[in-house]
Parts: structure tokens; sequence; C-alpha cells
């Protein structure tokens, strides 16, 4: 049977690449683009969500296009984010493995130049970038763009919206005038019309699904709560949904860290991304997140832009962003791939009306949805749990040998007692959570307390706390997160004891609750971090608080030496952490102790030498928007 693919004009080469990624059958705007795209005399305009199989789209007419036996750039593919740029170099190569002497070259910042720039000289054909680093290559005289003959704008909206106009205004100066321009597009505001006119000429245009409709594959929902029970929503969903993967978004860095920090401290399986974090960093939350080790990604719009992690089950919006046109890419980071998703919205009664506004764009309705009472959160869990012990995959080999003394340990209870026991081990602590857990579902019109729902979770008094110096701090490269897994792992106390945390540049203060002050301090007595003794004292015992300076001496760079030793009984990393989902994440539950061993990141082998550069600017540092031209409620 011929091969859809073959069908299409694609040659058997790079069929068999497909076919080895498990691509069957084009999904439509492949099916759709390709014979557009291998006349290779168009210009062309899709319009298309994320995740809908659009580098293949253009992707696989390029490999059809280019002549191989050249070892010159022919195709130069623009994209916003290094994430993406990374992605589809990496999708090109995967297509490309059986064409000989097919060289696809990734250019982005945040990235030794030195490399990429070696590379380049040893002949490329295809060139993928993110715009700044670009710039940059093509300011050294290192690239010769003459035999460009195809330009591919990936993301045209984001690229836009990132403020790369006038660099790509620049990099298309210097690539010939009878290329073809491809451009992708999730939106089509006026800036990428206007693009699109000034690069293009009468270019063939598809609209995969109406022109601003979400992926079919995703439903919205909504929640209404009282702004200061947003946090407790928060939890209560993720609750509500055992096997959640999912991506939290936030407005600001600020408030990525504070809701990460205190997801990680009410022992759940998350983390932060945002443009605060070294690449180093992102990259390894990424990969955490990639792998499936973390369930919950708490990201800024400007960090996850370009993320292609597939399966990701619901996206929550902790904040509505403030351009409407971000709703659809940050949606866009489920129901990837044919998958469905979920794009969760908690908002407060006054924000409906931009409910209405997004309804209006994406051409769908949201769905209202009620938050689910304690007792749904309890039985959805224990559920959870009876499903997961029928189908946990029994290894004969090692139990065997317990059977006898298990089978003598309950035999005077009958197996409806073994049951209930067994079920109510992990269903107790969620009856304990839940069981006076108040309604969080607020009526339209009913502001009551919008005061501070942040204000009320931070307010987290020092009463009943005392205050802690530590004489290691942000420039031994902790973030809050680190310090409190790192306090964890050593004090041995779990994260639900440690109150504020306070970075300061060489060494921090912290506050544990009273009655576990003197086990920090024994916990504390002989823990090094790179070679160096870690010292613990009561904040005042020598006036730290005023000092940013003492103990400034004892600072050596970077490196994380051997401080995990023991690991404290840590790590959920790798584990089956993901899967054991709400259960014993309570506040008071007893499986508090696992989140004492913490070991929620890897603090190995951090460095601080890829901070700044022009990379940050491509995923980072653009963060919160420079005064953008888009479209605001
Ligand atoms: P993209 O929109 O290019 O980021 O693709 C989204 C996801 O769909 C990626 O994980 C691709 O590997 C996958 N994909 C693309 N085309 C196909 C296809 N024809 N069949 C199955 N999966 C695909």
């Amino acid at each position: 049977m011929t091969n859809p693919f073959q069908l299409l004009g694609i040659s058997d080469d790079v069929v068999n690449a497909v076919k080895e990624l498990g691509f069957e059958t084009p999904t439509p705007i492949q099916e759709q683009s390709i014979p557009v795209l291998l006349e290779g005399t168009n210009d062309f305009v899709g319009l298309a969500q994320t995740g809908t199989g659009k580098t293949a789209a253009f992707g696989l007419p390029l490999l059809e296009l280019i002549d191989f036996k050249v070892n010159k750039p022919q195709a130069l593919i623009l994209c916003p984010t290094r994430e993406l740029c990374l992605q589809i170099a990496n999708d090109l190569k995967n297509f490309s493995k059986n064409i000989a002497n097919a060289h696809v070259v990734a250019v982005y910042g945040g990235a030794n130049i030195m490399q990429q720039l070696r590379e380049i000289r040893q002949g490329v054909q295809i060139v993928v970038a993110t715009p700044g680093r670009m710039l940059d290559i093509i300011g050294r005289k290192a690239i010769d763009f003459s035999n460009v003959k195809y330009v591919v704008l990936d993301e045209a909206d984001e690229m836009l919206n990132m403020g790369f106009q006038d660099d790509i205004n620049d990099i298309l100066s210097t690539t010939p005038d009878e290329q073809k321009t491809w451009l992708f597009s999730a939106t089509m505001p006026a800036e990428v019309r206007r693009i699109a006119k000034k690069y293009m000429h009468e270019p063939v245009e598809l609209t995969m699904g109406t022109k601003n409709t979400g992926n079919v594959n995703i439903e919205h929902e909504y929640y209404i709560v009282r702004a200061r029970d947003k946090y407790a929503a928060l939890k209560r969903i993720v609750d509500f949904n055992p096997e959640i993967f999912a991506v939290v978004f936030c407005k600001t860095k600020l408030d990525t860290q504070d809701v990460a920090e205190h997801l990680i401290k009410d022992g759940y399986n998350a983390d932060a991304l945002h443009g605060d974090l070294s690449q180093q960093q992102r990259d390894k939350v990424m990969q955490r997140f990639r792998e499936r080790n973390m369930q919950l990604l708490i990201a800024t719009d400007v960090a996850a832009r370009g993320i292609d992690v597939n399966n990701v089950t619901h996206v929550i919006n902790y904040s509505l962003p403030d351009e409407i046109e971000s709703y659809t890419h940050r949606s866009g980071r489920t129901g990837r791939a044919g998958k469905t998703g979920i794009s969760i919205c908690i908002i407060n009664s006054k924000e409906l009306g931009k409910i209405r506004q997004l309804e209006r764009i994406i051409g769908k309705q949201f769905t209202k949805a009620e938050l689910p009472t304690g007792f749904d959160v309890c039985e959805k869990q224990l559920f959870s749990l009876v499903h997961k012990v029928h189908n946990v995959e029994v290894n004969n080999e090692q139990i065997d040998q317990y059977i006898p003394r298990i089978m003598d340990e309950f035999a005077d209870l009958t197996k409806e007692d073994v049951i209930k026991r067994f079920a109510s081990l992990e269903f107790n602590r969620f009856l304990d959570y839940y069981s006076k857990a108040p309604d969080l579902n607020a009526a339209v019109g009913d502001d009551r307390g919008e005061r501070g729902e942040r204000g009320e979770r931070r307010g987290r008094g020092s009463e009943g706390y005392t205050r802690l110096f530590i004489n290691l701090g942000s420039v031994d490269e902790f973030t809050r997160g680190d310090m409190l897994s790192f306090i964890c792992n050593n004090g041995k106390i779990a994260g639900k004891s440690v109150g504020k945390i306070d970075l300061k540049g060489v060494f921090s203060f912290f506050e544990v609750e009273d009655d576990v002050a003197d086990k920090v301090f024994e916990g504390f007595k002989s823990v090094e971090f790179n070679g160096r003794q870690v010292r613990i004292e009561k904040s005042g015992d020598g006036g730290r608080d005023g000092g940013e300076r003492r103990g400034g001496g004892e600072r050596r760079s970077g490196g994380f030496g051997g401080e995990r030793r023991g690991g404290g009984g840590g790590g959920f990393r790798g584990g089956d952490r993901r899967s054991s989902g709400g259960s014993g994440r309570r506040e008071g539950g007893s499986r508090e102790g696992g989140n004492a061993g913490g070991g929620f990141r890897d603090f190995s082998g951090r460095s601080r030498d890829e901070k700044g550069g022009s990379g940050r600017r491509e995923g980072g540092s653009r963060e919160g928007g420079s005064g953008e031209r888009r479209k605001k409620w």
C-alpha cells in the first residue's frame, strides 16, 4: 500500500524517516500545505495553532526542495524561542536522517556561539535560528545567505509579540529578494499582516480551522472563586485530577515563583519556569517536566513559549494573561498531536467579561465548572488509589518470599478488613485535610475578601517561628525553592515547618516552627557545602540581620559539591512521585516526612556561565512584555 506521505509527493528516504517517528498519516495542515509548498514557487501563509504538525508541514517540503549536494545555507527558519529552535532543528534532523550530506544547524542565544559558528563553517543547508543570535552571527559576517531560497517565519505572531520585528527586517535584508517566504502563525493580528504584505507576493493562504479558532481538541473551563481562595482552588483542581500533568500560567515571575514554592511546600511535585532562572536552570526544569518527573510546571508566558511537551493534560490559567492573544498560546500547550486537553481559568467574578471576550475570539464556549467539594476529592483520590492497586505490576520473584509472613500478619483479618485498612491508609489523609474544607465556589458578584489571596497565604506570621541565619545565599545560586529543599534535607524537617525564606546575597534568613528549631540545629551540625562548613545561627545572635557582608570572604564560585551527601531520605525524582499524586501531600499528613526528604531540585553541576549574554533575550528578559502592540483586554 502506498504511504500517504508518498502520495503527497514526499520521497522514500523522508517517508521512511517519518514512519520511524510514528507518523502514519499526515495531519490536516500537512495534507493541505505539503503539495502547495512542494511546488517551491509560492509565498505562503499558514494560519495554524501550535501542535498541529506545522514543523513537518514546512519541513518535509523543504527537504525535497533543497539541493543537499551544495553545502550552503538554502533555507532559513526563524522562530521566537530557543526551545522551539531546538525542537525544529531536532525534528528536521530526524526527518532528514536518511538523506546523505544533510546538515541542519540550530542557532540560538544562551549557548556557546563558537560552537554554532563552527557548525556553520563546516557547511549547512538549513539554519534554524532565533532572531537575536542570528543577527549577531550576521554581524560577524560569519554566514552567507546569498543562496537562501526559502525563509520560514514560524510563530510569526510570537516573534512580533516579543519585539523581534526590527531584527526580522534586518535579517531578511541579507537574504535574496527572490526567496520564497513561508509564514506560520497561530493568530493573524495586523502586524503579522503587515509583515506578510511586505515580504510576500500573492501568498497562498491556508487556514486550519476557522481564523482564531482554538484547537478543537481543547475544552475550555472557568471556575469563579474569591481572589483569596485562588491558591486553594488550584490545589483542589489538582487533587481532583490525580493524573494531572499541567502547565500553570501566572502573570509575573514573582507570582510564578511564589505559587511554585507554595506548591512545593505543600508537597506537590512542582517547579517554576521564568526568565530569572539561568538558561541552565530552565533547561533542567524543562527536562524534568518532559521526562514527567514533575507534575506541575508553573510558568510565565514568555518562558513557556514554544514548549512542545506532549500529553499535557491541563493548562491552568492561574491568572488570565494581559494580552488576549496569549490565551491561545497558553491553551495550545495542551491538546497537541491529536490528544485532548483542558484549559482552565481560575477567575474572580469581575473577570467574567474577559471570559466572554475570549469566547468571541476563539469562537468556542467556555464551560462554567464548579470546584469539587472536599468529599468529591476524597472519593476521586480513593478510586484512583484503588485503580492503581488493581493495576500495579507485581514482582513475584521479589515479593513471594515475604508472602507467608504477610499472610501471617493478616491472619486475623477478613479480606474485606484488609482492603478497608489498606484503602484507609491513604484515604484518611485526604479525609483529614478535606473533612472541613469549605465550598470555594464564589457566586457572580461575590467579591468579598478580594484584598489578598496572596497576602493570606503569605501572611503566615512569624509568631511561632524561629528566625535563623544561614551562611549561604543567592551567590551560591540558591533559589528560594533550592533553599527550602536544602533546609528540609539537612534539617530533616517537613516543608510545612519552614516559614519565610529571605534569600540574601551571601547569606540568608529562614524561619522554622519553634518546635523544630533544635532539630534543624542538630541536622546542620556537620553539613558542608562545597567543602565549607555550613553555619546556622539564631538570627540576632550575631546581629546578622543588618550585615549583608558578613561571611562574604568565604564565598567561592559555583558548584554544589557534595552537599547532597546522605540524600536526606530524599528524592521524589524519577520515582513514582507523580503517580502517587495527591495522596499524602496534605498539610498535617504523615507523608510530610517524605517531603522533608526533599530532593525536588537537582543541585548538581550548576554553573553561572550562561547567565546574561544575548541569548537571555530570546527566552527570558523580555518577560513582562515590552510595551507591546498586542490587544489588551
Ligand atoms: P508540531 O506542531 O510540529 O510542533 O507537532 C506537534 C506534535 O505532533 C509533535 O510531537 C510531532 O512529532 C507530532 N506530529 C506531527 N506530525 C505528525 C503526524 N503526521 N503523525 C503523528 N504525529 C505527528
